[in-house]
């Protein structure tokens, strides 16, 4: 999969993909990501990419040449999403991810200062997507998020023993609890189920944790979870445990 960003600060992306598990996606050439800098494509003599807000107001704006013409420069593939990373956006979530990991190119562009003149967003359409309710300087680290959490679905970037279907948020729980050695620590027991080898034991706790855990820690994605269509497996625990 392909990922271009639309970017002022090109090192942002690059310094933070030269790591861990993107870093080996990108040099096994399961993604590759090229970024773009709207900066190279002005037309003004001192390569200025904003200016001041018509009405007046605070900060400069991102101005639409430099950045419909980056954004334009680029080859676009057969499927092709093209998002702009802004507070104003729909808030980000693993579904979203999920549905970005079946492009074959996701093109981002980030926003700076006190973000886009609006016909950017407009001529670009694009989806505003938003990673919360709280304003950054810029939109390098949205894109960041949105190009880890899309990598790590990507089939081969997790090994087999570090599975994305098992995390939080896959099917719309919490993942269980871990434990890892030793198997105390400090009077703090390891669960003996997980000692027990017993594996459709430790499945079923496992399923009957995640229940758990989201209803304390998010009830409002367990009410959604149980109005959804459970499965008879999930259904037995759910009642079981007085759940249901
Ligand atoms: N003036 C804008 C507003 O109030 O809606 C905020 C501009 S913000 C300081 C600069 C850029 O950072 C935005 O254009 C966007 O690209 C990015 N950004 C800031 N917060 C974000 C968020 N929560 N999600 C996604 N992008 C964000």
């Amino acid at each position: 999969m392909k990922f271009d960003v639309l970017t002022l600060f090109p090192e942002t992306i690059n310094n933070a993909c030269d790591f861990s598990i993107i870093k080996r996606a990108l040099t096994e050439k399961r993604i590759e990501i090229n970024t773009i800098n709207p900066r190279d494509f002005s037309k003004d003599k001192h390569k200025k990419v904003d200016d001041t807000p018509y009405g007046g107001g605070a900060g400069m704006l991102l101005s639409c040449q430099p950045y419909l013409d980056a954004l334009n420069s680029i080859k676009k593939e057969n499927k092709t999403k093209t998002i702009i990373m802004s507070p104003q956006g729909e808030i980000f979530n693993q579904e979203m991810a999920k549905n970005f990991a079946n492009e074959e190119q996701l093109i981002i562009i980030c926003g700076h200062y006190e973000g886009f003149d609006e016909r950017i967003i407009e001529k670009s359409n694009a989806q505003e997507i938003s990673i919360g309710d709280f304003v950054l300087t810029g939109g390098e680290f949205p894109a960041l998020c949105i190009i880890d959490s899309v990598t790590r679905l990507l089939k081969g970037v997790l090994g087999d023993d570090e599975s994305a279907e098992y995390d939080s948020h896959y099917d719309g729980l919490l993942e269980h609890p871990h434990y890892t050695k030793p198997r105390e620590y400090e009077n703090l027991n390891v669960p003996e189920i997980l000692l027990s080898g017993n594996h459709e034991k430790i499945r079923e706790w496992r399923r009957l944790q995640q229940f758990l855990v989201t209803k304390k820690k998010r009830p409002d994605l367990f009410l959604k979870f149980l109005n959804s269509n459970l499965s008879e497996y999930d259904k037995k625990i759910l009642k079981k445990n007085n759940l249901f």
